[in-house]
């Protein structure tokens, strides 16, 4: 990447690395091996080192499954990465339920990470064997309980739409997630993409109509239990939105670093090499997307109707030049009440939060 010019204020690390592999899974991973894990941070901390004179807001390290590195390769990374914290920093780790221990929680700690995303998927011990996940509900509760003594801001994943699960299952999930209490759920359907085991095994996602059922039954439960619904799969109480993630759908600046991660600087996305040997050798840049302000406006539409923020009729007049007010597709949705204007906000209705990307299809092909 040559020199940037612009000043991002997120940064993103990818550790591709997971000691076993969920059949659903088709992020870019590879097997956790201690050789390849240590010349994969040394590899890390040369593309750090770019950036050592900057201060980021939000600092997140992803997978893969970060904690699977061992402490020495732990603690060298967070060494780094703790140094380019601005001042209230949101510092975020992932984590699997089987991952974590007291130590790294201690070692996360010392490094001032503030905020810890743990893969729960399920509490039903049926639904995490069939799914290839190591950890068993009792597990949840150990380790949870154990985070808390480290972390007060955690994210819990659920997963919903597993056509091997029952509807009451979904809903016992639901209720102990909820008793642990954590400060923001991110939900996820089960989709079957190629290259998964799931997807081997010619398993078939559940229809439509059952999905939508189950969503619309997962964001009442999560509303009645103090949640709000900030965005279409996450939910957060006290305020504890993901800030780094909110970068994403606001369309700000970030940078990626690591195998297959993106960055989005001066005008233009970054996608680096998802292969490891190539990414070993010192190769980087896979793909580059040069945007244009069409493009830039379309991105700012797709992911601010994401969220209950949504997107803002001043911003896209004077950035864009688009005074999209005037467009026959925007009159139509909120004749529909599908979209909703509040002074020059739109944000789409809650009852089309499921089909978002529908809506803005049909808004940007006017
Ligand atoms: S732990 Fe996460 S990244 Fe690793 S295989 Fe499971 S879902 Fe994929």
């Amino acid at each position: 990447m040559t020199k940037i010019r612009s000043n991002p204020q997120s940064l993103y690390i990818h550790i591709p690395f997971c000691k076993t592999f969920c059949k659903y899974c088709d992020f870019c991973k590879y097997f956790y091996d201690e050789k390849i894990s240590n010349l994969y941070i040394n590899q890390l901390l040369i593309d750090l080192d770019k950036y050592k004179n900057y201060k980021f807001k939000t600092i997140y390290i992803g997978g893969g499954t970060p904690t699977s590195l061992n402490l020495y390769n732990l603690n060298r990374l967070l060494k780094v990465l703790t140094k380019l914290r601005k001042n209230g920093c949101e510092f975020t780790i992932e984590s699997t339920i089987s991952d974590i221990d007291e130590v790294k929680l201690s070692l996360l700690k010392k490094y001032r990470v503030n905020r810890i995303s743990l893969g729960v998927q399920s509490f039903d011990n049926h639904n995490l064997t069939i799914m290839g996940i190591r950890h068993k509900e009792e597990d949840i509760y150990n380790k949870i309980k154990l985070v808390k003594k480290y972390f007060k801001n955690i994210n819990l994943d659920l997963m919903y739409g597993m056509p091997f699960s029952k509807e009451k299952i979904l809903k016992s999930d639901l209720n102990k997630l909820v008793k642990l209490n954590p400060t923001h759920i991110s939900i996820y359907s089960l989709i079957i993409e190629e290259n998964t085991k799931f997807y081997l095994m010619n398993l078939k996602t559940i229809n439509d109509d059952e999905l939508r059922k189950q969503y619309d039954y997962i964001v009442k439960f999560l509303n009645k239990n103090g949640y709000k619904h900030y965005e279409i799969s996450n939910f957060s109480k006290c305020n504890k939105y993901s800030r780094h993630n909110l970068t994403y759908w606001k369309n700000n600046e970030y940078i990626g670093l690591g195998l297959g991660a993106s960055s989005y600087v001066d005008k233009q996305r970054f996608k680096m090499t998802p292969n490891m040997i190539k990414y070993l050798k010192g190769e980087r840049i896979f793909e580059v997307e040069n945007l244009y302000n069409k493009d830039i406006f379309e991105y700012y539409v797709m992911l601010g109707l994401r969220t209950k923020y949504g997107i803002d009729l001043n911003y896209i007049k004077k950035n864009y030049g688009i005074n999209l007010i005037k467009n026959n597709s925007f009159k139509e949705l909120l004749k529909n009440n599908i979209i909703i204007k509040k002074g020059h906000k739109i944000t789409v209705s809650p009852d089309y939060f499921y089909v978002q990307d529908e809506v803005v299809i049909k808004l940007l092909n006017n």
